[in-house]
C-alpha cells in the first residue's frame, strides 16, 4: 500500500516538473511566484478560501462575454455568467464555491445571462439582481423560470440599492435609475464595489447614454479599477466618463478575434492617454485583482500574447 502511495506521489511530482518544463517553453520566461501560485491552483483547482481584510475580483475569461466573480473572507457574488454553458459553473466549482451569496444580471443579453442559468440551476443562490427589463428570448424566460421555481429572492436593482456587508464590502447600484427601453445595453446595471480605499466600477454593456445619465446625476464615479463597458466597443467609454472615474486600472472582457472587432481602437487610445494599465482577457486570460482596502495587486492567466 505504501509502496503504491510513494509511487503515485513520486508520478504526481514528475507530472508537475514537466507541467513546470512546459510552462517555461511555452512562455520562454521564468514565471514569478505569483504567477506560478496562480498556475498550480489553477491546474489543480486550488479553492479561494480568503482571509479578513482581503478582497479578490475574478475576471473570468469566457470568451465573448462578461463573467465577475467576487469574494471575500465571508461573502461570493457573481456578476454576469457569460453565454450559455458550464465555462462559470466549473470555474466556481473549481474554487471550491458551494453557494452565492448574490448573483447579478447586468442585462438580458446571452453573453452575460447564459451562463448564470447553468449556475442557477446547480449552485444555491440566496438572491438574483436583475434590471427587471422584459426580455422575449428563451433563455430569459428559462432564467425567470429557475429563479421562480427555487424560489430566489429577486430585487429589481435601481440606483440607490445598495448592500453593506459586515466585512467591509460595500456594494452600490449606480444605474439604471429607470430602465432606458431605447436600448437594453443601456438599461445595464452598474455597480460600484468599494473595499476600504479601493473601488471597482463594473459597467455591463452601459453604453454613452447610460455614461451621460451618470455623470449627469453627480455620482463619484471615481474608481481604482474599471471594467471597460461594453467590452471596449466604441459607444461606450467617452472621454469624459474616464476623466470622472480615473482609474489605474481597466479591465477589457472580450473574446480572442471576435467578430465584433472589439476592443476598439480609440477605446485603447484613450485609456493610453490617460496612463491606465490595461488588461484584457483576450490576451491575459483569466484577470484576478487583489485588494486590503489600500493597494491592488493583478495576477493574470497568460503571460500577455501580442496579436
Ligand atoms: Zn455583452
Amino acid at each position: 500500500m505504501a509502496g503504491k502511495r510513494n509511487q503515485r506521489r513520486a508520478q504526481l511530482v514528475l507530472l508537475l516538473l514537466c507541467l513546470v518544463a512546459l510552462a517555461v517553453l511555452l512562455s520562454g520566461r521564468w514565471p514569478g511566484l505569483e504567477e506560478w501560485v496562480y498556475r498550480l491552483e489553477h491546474i489543480f483547482g486550488g479553492s479561494t478560501v480568503l482571509p479578513e481584510g482581503v478582497l479578490e475580483i475574478h475576471f473570468i475569461d469566457v470568451g465573448q462575454g462578461d463573467a465577475v466573480f467576487i469574494v471575500t473572507a465571508s461573502q461570493k457574488i457573481l456578476v454576469d455568467g457569460g453565454e450559455r454553458g458550464d465555462t462559470v459553473l466549473n470555474y466556481l466549482r473549481q474554487k471550491g464555491v458551494k453557494k452565492l451569496d448574490l448573483v447579478v444580471g447586468t442585462h438580458p443579453h446571452s453573453d452575460h445571462l447564459g451562463g448564470l442559468v447553468n449556475v442557477l440551476q446547480e449552485i444555491p443562490v440566496s438572491e438574483v439582481m436583475d434590471p427587471g427589463v422584459v426580455h422575449t428570448s428563451k433563455l430569459f424566460e428559462e432564467y425567470l423560470a429557475i429563479i421562480d421555481e427555487k424560489g430566489i429572492r429577486f430585487t429589481v436593482a435601481r440606483a440607490g440599492v445598495a448592500r453593506n456587508y459586515e466585512d467591509g464590502l460595500i456594494l452600490q447600484v449606480l444605474h439604471p435609475e429607470e430602465p432606458l427601453l431605447s436600448s437594453l445595453n443601456d438599461t445595464s446595471i452598474v455597480l460600484k464595489v468599494t473595499f476600504g480605499q479601493v473601488s471597482f466600477l463594473l459597467t455591463g454593456d452601459a453604453e454613452e447614454a447610460a455614461e451621460k445619465e451618470l455623470l449627469d446625476r453627480g455620482y463619484n464615479l471615481r474608481s481604482t479599477v474599471l471594467k471597460v463597458a461594453h467590452h471596449g466597443s466604441a459607444t461606450a467609454t467617452s472621454p469624459s466618463f474616464i476623466r470622472a472615474v480615473r482609474p489605474e486600472v481597466a479591465v477589457i472582457m472580450v473574446g480572442e478575434n471576435n467578430s465584433y472587432g472589439h476592443p476598439e481602437a480609440e477605446v485603447l487610445e484613450l485609456l493610453q492617454s490617460h496612463g491606465v494599465e490595461i488588461y484584457r482577457t483576450d490576451r491575459h486570460g483569466t484577470i484576478i485583482v487583489t485588494t486590503n482596502g489600500e493597494t491592488v495587486e493583478t495576477v493574470t492567466q497568460k503571460e500577455e500574447k501580442a496579436s
